[in-house]
């Protein structure tokens, strides 16, 4: 529900911005967005670790792309990636205004998230990396972080 209403939110703001903003102060205002847009979700991650016991993870760590969730001793990294700013696949709906600048924006992020799966792998990294819209199906999404999370052990 929570996940729903944010992709919700997370379009309509969107598509307002881009009607609403010139070019520079969208720029400003989508930082900004971006910057707290994704507490809702981390703070939902953090519940299902509570409840389901798994501990060790840290926040804000320093490394790249900044992940959502780091296991520094399994060496893994949670990344939850909003369907509207990743272009997920299945929700993502282009904006009616202004699409070639969603597009490119969108499409930069996505490069972004495989430059950084990747050059975090080579390094030695798990990288998870989890749609917003998954975080509908608790059970799932925690026995992933588990078998991961033990496959470093
Ligand atoms: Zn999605």
């Amino acid at each position: 529900m929570a996940a729903n209403n944010l992709r919700y939110n997370n379009n309509l703001a969107a598509s307002q911005m881009a009607d609403v903003f010139s070019k520079q102060k969208r720029s400003e205002v989508m930082a900004a967005v971006k910057s707290g847009g994704n507490n809702a979700t981390e703070l939902k991650l953090i519940s299902f670790f509570r409840a389901n016991g798994i501990s060790g993870w840290r926040r804000n760590q320093k490394l790249l792309g900044k992940p959502d969730f780091v296991f520094r001793q399994n060496r893994l990294a949670v990344f939850v990636d909003g369907c509207f700013w990743h272009g997920c696949p299945k929700h993502f709906r282009k904006p009616s205004n202004n699409r070639k600048y969603w597009r490119e924006k969108i499409l930069r992020n996505q490069e972004r998230d495989r430059l950084v799966t990747k050059v975090l792998s080579k390094t030695g990294w798990r990288v998870l990396r989890i749609w917003e819209h998954e975080l509908k199906n608790e059970k799932r999404l925690v026995s992933r972080v588990w078998n991961l999370r033990s496959r470093a052990d």
